[in-house]
């Protein structure tokens, strides 16, 4: 799912494609997708009205549109409006050029009158569009306009998100820190990829208790998770699966350290990044550089026992006792780069990585081009 690096690219190429641009019809086929209209009242409430900017709050775009010049009988009519588009799992904004192919996915189309259309695809279904009344003062949907719809955490990229700040935010929170990073009413726009990320480059590890970091706990992973976000998005983002922008996919995906890296060797100790689920979602880590403290590893100890790695399908002890009685690496351990030797296992399962990895760019580039995939 996009999360906020990419839905900050998303944003800043739109920015510079349709600012200006006037919308004078919209179409939709998939009904859900509109949350706040039905379809018709929906294309009635946009026409005539000009894209004024492009923005974001946590992982939702906003589409800020001016005031209707010929207000009719549909709720927010007449007055400045906002788009709010959450892209969810699949979803895909394009800018094309009226005539260009379009498959079954797209579904939802905004007509600007320079002959181009901003088109919403989404295999999934699963994202949803709503407009809203806008607050000039803050460019978000009037209180009460959109309840539910956007996240109330902090920005973790904006100014006043200073460590003390995030620690102050932390110091009435309990929990598993991968499930409150990814909490949305916590920290607005991080999800899987980049809880993951700063986790490992901070060193803590996806099931530590919040409430028992330390004060320079908090200020390594408050670096770690600015610094991962401000990097992916200068990379523009991660293109896993389905995500590529309005002007192309983004090279984040290349340079993740643990993130769908399960098996593979730690970029920091060379062991082997581990994988286990934690409330539905797939969590990647190195047990060895994020280490769960003694007191917390009894609670952990089923999930940390799933923890699987990719090697042959030997499961292991966690924590330094078992490290301590190994005498170097295990030989399951030397996959990857420079190993003696890969099992069949491992064979299969890098190829396995590698045509996932090119099916999906290949999904992407027929998107963009508007073809059925
Ligand atoms: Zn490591």
């Amino acid at each position: 799912m996009p999360e906020l690096p990419e839905v900050e690219t998303i944003a800043r190429d739109l920015r510079g494609l349709v600012t200006g641009a006037r919308i004078v019809d919209a179409s939709s086929n998939w009904p859900p997708t509109l949350r706040s209209h039905e379809q018709e009242a929906f294309a009635l409430a946009v026409a005539g009205r000009e894209i004024e900017g492009v923005g974001r709050r946590g992982k939702q775009l906003l589409v800020w549109l001016g005031p209707s010049p010929a207000p009719g009988p549909v709720p927010v009519a007449a007055e400045p409006a906002v788009l709010t588009v959450h892209l969810k799992m699949t979803g895909q904004l394009f800018v094309v050029a009226a005539g260009t192919p379009q498959d079954r996915h797209v579904h939802v189309v905004l007509a600007l009158a320079d002959g181009r259309e901003l088109r919403f695809r989404d295999m999934r279904k699963f994202g949803r569009m709503g407009l809203y009344r806008r607050d000039p003062a803050t460019g978000l949907p009037l209180e009460g306009e959109a309840i539910g719809v956007l996240a109330t955490g902090a920005e973790p990229l904006a100014d006043d998100f200073t460590s003390r700040r995030f620690a102050e935010l932390l110091g009435y929170r309990r929990g598993r820190l991968k499930t409150l990073l990814m909490n949305q009413d916590f920290l607005a726009g991080v999800g899987n990829i980049y809880a993951d990320e700063a986790l490992w480059r901070s060193r803590l590890h996806p099931l530590r208790d919040a409430h028992t970091l330390r004060a320079d706990d908090i200020r390594r992973l408050h670096k770690a998770l600015r610094d991962v976000l401000a990097e992916a998005v200068e990379r523009r983002g991660s293109s896993v699966d389905d995500y590529t922008a309005p002007e192309g996919d983004g090279s984040m995906q290349e340079h993740l350290q643990v993130y769908q890296r399960g098996g593979e060797p730690c970029d920091r100790c060379g062991r082997p990044i581990r994988r286990i689920v934690v409330g539905g979602r797939s969590t990647h880590f190195c047990s060895w550089c994020q280490r769960l403290p003694a007191e917390q590893r009894k609670a952990a100890g089923k999930l940390l026992r799933s923890a699987w790695d990719g090697g042959g399908g030997e499961r292991r002890r966690e924590g330094p006792a078992a490290a301590r009685t190994r005498r170097g690496p295990r030989w399951t351990e030397l996959s990857g780069e420079g190993a003696l030797g890969r099992t069949r296992d491992e064979e299969a399962r890098a190829r396995r990585i590698a045509a996932t990895r090119k099916a999906a760019a290949t999904r992407r580039a027929a998107a963009r081009a508007g073809g059925s995939a």
